[in-house]
This record gives C-alpha cells, structure tokens and sequence, in this order.
C-alpha cells in the first residue's frame, strides 16, 4: 500500500461547483508533434470537471483507494505546521500543480524517507530540487504537453492586453466613464511590431505559429535550434543570445523553463538591453524576472508593460511589490489550468500513477528525474541543480 499525498488548490470560496458554464469541453485530437494526449485505462471523472482544486482531488480518489492505496488532499503545503509537511515522512508520491506548488526543498526531500515518485500535474517541475531528487534516486515526471497550447493562447491575450492597453480601459467603463482619450493615449496596434520569444519549446513554438498572422516579425532564442523548414514557414529570425533577441523586439514573451540556467535572466542588467517601452510577457515562470528589477523598469518607462500569471513564491504575500506596479496584467497563475487543460492533466496523472504500480515505464516524455539522472523530456529541457530558494516565503500568505 501506498501513502500519496496530493496537494491541491483551495475550492471556489463559494464552494465546489455544482454546475458549470459549459457542457462539454472540446479537446484536439493529437497534440501538434504527433504525441498522444493521455491513455490512462480508465478515468473516475467528468471531463471538464474542476479536478485541481481539494474536492476534485483530481479524480484520483477511487482508483487509488479500490488498489488499496491512501489519499491525503490537502491545500496546506507551507509554514510550520503544515499538513504536508505532516504527512511526508511515510509518502511514497507526492502530486502537486505548479499553480500552487509543494516547494519540494532538499529538506523535504531529506525528511521524505519513503519518497519514490514526485508528479507534477501539470509542466514545469521547477518547485522540486532537482538536484536533491537526483542524489535521492526520486522519479520526477509532468505531464509534458498538457497544458502548452494553453499557455500559448494566454501569451497571445496577454500581448494583445498589454500592447492595446485593454485593462485600463476596460477599467474605465467598470467606473461608469467614457475617457477615451485616458485609454488610447497608452494603446498601439500589434501589427508590424517585433516578437521574440525566449525559447520556442511546445509553448514558444505554438505562440510564434499563433502570431504569424498578425503581420510582425518572429523571432527566438533556444538552446537548440528549429528546423530550417520552420524557420522558414514562419520567417523566424533565430537569436544565440539574450541581448540580441531583446534589443530589436517591441514585446518579448519568456517560455523556457525555470532552473539554474535561467533564474533571473530577467534582471537589471537585462533589461537595459531592452527598447524603450517595450513590453514582457511571462507565462513561464516568475522567477525567471528579479522582482525588484522588474518593478524598476516599470516605473521608469523602460518597459511599457508587464503581463503574465507567474509569481515568485506561489501564493506570493499580498504585499508583493508586482502587484501594486505601474503597467502590469498580471493574473494569479491560471494559464494552464483551464478546465479543459486539467482534464488531460488529471487523466495523465492517473496514467504516470498506472504505469508506476504495474511496474511499467513511465512515458518517456514525461519523465524529468529518473535513475539519478535527469531522464526524458527533463534531460532536455533542464540542467541540474536547485532552483526551489527562497520559496519559504511563500508562508507569508497566510500571515499578511
Ligand atoms: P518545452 O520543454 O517544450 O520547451 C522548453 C524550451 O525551453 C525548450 O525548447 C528548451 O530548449 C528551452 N530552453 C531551456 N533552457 C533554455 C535556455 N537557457 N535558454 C533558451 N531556451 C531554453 O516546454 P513547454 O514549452 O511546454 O513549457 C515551457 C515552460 O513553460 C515550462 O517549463 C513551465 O515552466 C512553463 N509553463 C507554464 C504554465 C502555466 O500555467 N503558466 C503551464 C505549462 C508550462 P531545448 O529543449 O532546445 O534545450
């Protein structure tokens, strides 16, 4: 028997849905590279169901408990005290969303002497010290794909918010007005405007196929490079380094994962390389940006705007200075868990979850840590190391 702690996002504050907007989620057939969506045996929800928050249990409950397993859900996951911390000792899986993330620290890991199996449900395993799962022989795997075609759609809203100037305006008639000149004088038209994109993964790579009817110029910066063919459908301009994408790009959008490579690439020496007035979008993760930097270019005018749902920790306390900056769209981190995406990740849940207790290998793309070493999609797309530092503070939270 197995002990699985899951640690999920609160429900609604008024209460677990018991009816929703719409009756049936459409999802594509294949993803865009040929890779299947999940093929768990079996699933035990309604697909479009809110599977991430405590009550949804992301529809785990009776598949685990009919094997024989345990289930423990809970939102509590930082601060002395807090219920995963309680229930580490004896878990043999620990499932968390990166929308609320189980900061899985070397310390935790170190306490976590039954640990076999870290899943993400979701992608981006940043919240896990990598380094640590490593020298612990843990498996870490996402659910690769689930959710990056909806990312890409909230890049591309983001965009648009910022660069037309949306929320302000929108603001103006929630108060009753018609001030049309307040919310022009801040909006210009997308069109003809450089993009670059930090990365072009599954994430990068759709926003650039989204944009290219909008009549800019696409560029990208990757480790690797796309294949000619792409480059050429799309007219990319390929960048080898930071300074050279942001120099000539009016918006630039970060989707490449958080580790030790990328932590604060964003910051204020960066951002000098930037155009005046440019905007960032950053839907990948908020760490990728110093805070304070950040909030510096805002205020100064070097960047005409900031948009995204990433913070640095999740929650962040309710005095984080993003939150009260000049210019911003920022959201809690939703992007990926859309109803529609968190019926693939919940189903990919279930199928990591089938193959580790029949014994049978994990799908190689979802893996990231496997064998003490970085494994899959993971040896890819990440370096080794740790990049969960400073994510204590996520128990400020609760206190402010
Ligand atoms: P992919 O693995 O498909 O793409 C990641 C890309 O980042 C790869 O092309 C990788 O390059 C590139 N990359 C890695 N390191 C660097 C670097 N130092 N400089 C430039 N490029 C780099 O993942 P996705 O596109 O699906 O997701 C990307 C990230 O977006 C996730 O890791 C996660 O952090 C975030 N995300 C956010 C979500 C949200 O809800 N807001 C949901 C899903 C993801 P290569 O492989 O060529 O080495």
């Amino acid at each position: 028997m197995a002990k699985v702690v899951c640690v999920l996002y609160d429900d609604p504050v008024g209460g677990y849905p018991t009816s929703y907007a719409r009756d049936d989620v459409p999802q594509p057939k294949i993803y865009p590279d040929g890779q299947t969506l999940p093929t768990p045996q079996a699933i035990d929800f309604k697909p479009g169901a809110l599977l991430g928050s405590v009550s949804g249990e992301l529809g785990l409950r009776k598949f685990l408990e009919s094997n024989g397993h345990q289930l423990v859900v809970t939102s509590s996951k930082d601060g002395e005290d807090s219920v995963l911390d309680r229930e580490l000792p004896d878990a043999e899986i620990v499932i968390s969303q990166p929308f609320w993330p189980a900061y899985m620290t070397a310390e935790r890991i170190a306490r976590a002497k039954k640990l076999k199996l870290i899943v993400t449900a979701g992608i981006g395993s940043d919240h896990t010290d990598l380094q640590a799962a490593i020298e612990n022989n843990i498996t870490v795997a996402e659910v690769t794909y689930c959710n990056s075609n909806a990312v890409a759609e909230h890049v591309v809203l983001s965009i648009l918010a910022l660069v037309r100037n949306f929320i302000p305006s929108h603001n103006i008639i929630l108060q009753g007005g018609w001030n049309i000149a307040d919310a022009v004088s801040r909006s210009y038209d997308l069109e003809a405007m450089q993009v670059g994109t930090v990365a072009a993964g599954r994430i990068g790579l759709r926003v650039l196929r989204l944009l290219k009817p909008f009549g800019v110029g696409l560029h990208y910066l990757d480790r690797h490079r796309l294949p000619r063919a792409v480059e050429e459908e799309l007219d990319l301009t390929y960048h080898d380094n930071l300074e050279s994408l942001v120099k000539i790009s009016d918006v630039v959008t970060l989707n490449c994962p958080l580790h030790p490579e990328t932590e604060h690439m964003i910051n204020e020496k960066t951002l000098n390389f930037f155009k005046r007035g440019s905007y960032l979008v950053n839907t990948a993760r908020g760490k990728l940006v110093d805070r304070d930097a950040l909030v510096g270019a805002l205020e100064s005018g070097q960047l005409a705007g900031y948009a995204g749902d990433v913070w640095f920790p999740q929650p962040p306390a309710k005095d984080h200075p993003w939150r009260t900056a000049p210019h911003h769209a920022l959201t809690p981190h939703i992007s990926g868990t859309s109803l529609s995406a968190q019926t693939r990740y919940a189903a990919g849940v279930r199928e990591i979850l089938e193959s580790y207790f029949e014994k049978r290998p994990i799908r190689n793309e979802y893996l990231v840590v496997q064998g003490g070493k970085l494994a899959g999609v993971g040896a890819h797309s990440y370096s080794e190391g740790d990049a969960t530092g400073g994510s204590e503070e996520a128990a400020r939270f609760e206190k402010a």
